[in-house]
């Protein structure tokens, strides 16, 4: 059987964003972390993410990444490829949003795709090509303070502008309350003006159904989980698939709760706080980790001793914007990044041997890093905890039960999110 949707991620949490949409949706969900090296089983699969890391790196690595996932998508028979971002449109100058969307147009022969971050669900809308997070700008949103890609700019037709290498055009409000029909015509007419990327506005559900009907037959879609939630909706309308009522049932969760957080997001920082107010915490310092191994293994041994009591609990190096930058210009940028992701990642490996059977990872790169230092090649996607956070199941080698999984993007996420997670999963 062939898969209709194939999607592309440019980081884990955002994969999992966009699969906990799909099964919501009905379609049989599976996350794949990079490229599958060996062939999968997917007959009872409606969609396959293909979870990438590459949205920090070099934009020639993230563009031979993708094209490398895109051909083994197609060799799924994909009917439409999917290239997901974060609804923040995670970027910088450089890329990587625009060179892999030029790449992957270029791969399929299409000559036109749209730009849809928005997530309204999740506070994230655009109008007139402007991005919001909630009633703030993009670049007053917190997102102009982001480690890795700081986000300064909150005009994306400018943003895409300066990482393509076509020109982008827009797609607005006023054309999108005409509906699909209105919209397409729209698509078409910025196509014979050679407008390959158009960013599109998106404030409601309303819109956004809009462009997955206008937008249902192209190659190449590109965008945040928002759309994702749209679009089944046209394929059952084309008898690409049938919806699935249980796509997202998981096996029971079993053995020790643990929080590990790298995200320095106003969110996480706010749901750290209010996790700290039922359980116990570790803060990591990346000046502490450079300085010896003591520290880490301070932070073990803590962490250890709760788990075996079976008391939830968290480890955290998320921190104010002005101790990362502290930690950054002491250490350099990536250096504080990498020295954070390695010792949350063997924290995972060590206490995850030892019995953590309920694991939530915070941050984008952060769940990455855990994810891959697990040896974790695929997930099932089951049920939401918030908007565009699902727990998942992972089977991880020398474990006979599955390991239960939430991987949480910074921006995620209700305030009491870390206690409210592991009491779903009850
Ligand atoms: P988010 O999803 O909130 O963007 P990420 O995990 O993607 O979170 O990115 C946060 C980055 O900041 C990671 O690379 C992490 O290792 C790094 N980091 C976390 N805590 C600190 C700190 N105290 N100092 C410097 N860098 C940090």
């Amino acid at each position: 059987m062939k898969i209709v949707l194939g999607a592309i991620a440019d980081d884990f949490t955002g994969a999992t964003d966009l699969a906990n949409n799909l099964v919501r949706e009905g379609m049989r969900t599976l996350q794949v972390i990079g490229v599958p090296a060996t062939p999968l089983q997917l007959d009872d699969v409606d969609a396959v993410v293909v979870a990438l890391k590459s949205r920090s790196c070099t934009a020639s690595q993230a563009v031979s990444q993708s094209l490398d996932a895109l051909n083994w998508l197609k060799a799924q028979g994909a009917r439409q490829i999917f290239f997901k971002y974060c609804s923040t449109f995670d970027s910088t100058p450089r890329g990587n949003i625009g060179p892999v969307a030029d790449a992957l147009l270029e791969s399929l022969g299409a000559s036109q795709t749209v730009m849809v971050p928005a997530f309204p669900v999740n506070g994230r809308t655009v109008y007139q090509g402007h991005l919001f997070v909630g009633d703030r700008l993009l670049n007053d949103s917190g997102m102009e303070q982001h480690p890795l890609n700081p986000m300064t700019d909150a005009d994306l037709v400018r943003v895409l502008s300066q990482q393509s290498k076509w020109p982008v055009g827009l797609l607005n409000h006023s054309v999108l309350k005409g509906g699909a029909t209105a919209a397409r015509a729209h698509l078409d007419q910025a196509n014979d003006k050679g407008l390959r990327h158009v960013i599109c506005d998106s404030l409601d559900e309303d819109d956004l159904q809009a462009i997955a009907g206008a937008v249902v037959d192209f190659p190449l879609v590109t965008g945040g989980s928002g759309l994702g939630q749209a679009l089944p909706a046209e394929y059952r309308g084309r008898g690409w698939f049938s919806h699935t009522a249980d796509a997202g049932q998981l096996e029971p969760a079993s053995g020790g709760a643990l929080v590990l957080s790298g995200s320095c997001s106003r969110a996480t920082l706010v749901q750290i706080a209010d996790f700290l107010k039922h359980y116990e915490g570790f803060a990591l310092d990346p000046l502490a980790l450079a300085a010896s191994d003591a520290h880490y293994h301070e932070a073990l041994n803590f962490a250890r001793d709760r788990v075996g009591r079976g008391v939830p609990l968290i480890v955290y190096a998320s921190a104010a914007a002005d101790r990362v930058q502290q930690a950054q210009e002491r250490l350099g940028v990536t250096a504080s990044g990498d020295l954070v992701e390695a010792a949350l990642a063997n924290l995972a490996k060590t206490l995850v041997n030892e019995g953590v059977g309920r694991l939530i990872l915070a941050g984008g790169e952060t769940s990455g890093a855990v994810v891959s230092a697990l040896g974790i090649k695929a997930l099932r996607i089951g049920s939401q905890i918030d908007p565009g956070v699902p727990w998942t199941q992972a089977q991880i080698d020398g474990r006979d039960k599955p390991l239960s999984l939430a991987l949480k993007s910074g921006n995620f996420g209700a305030e009491n999110f870390f206690t409210r997670a592991f009491e779903v999963l009850q």
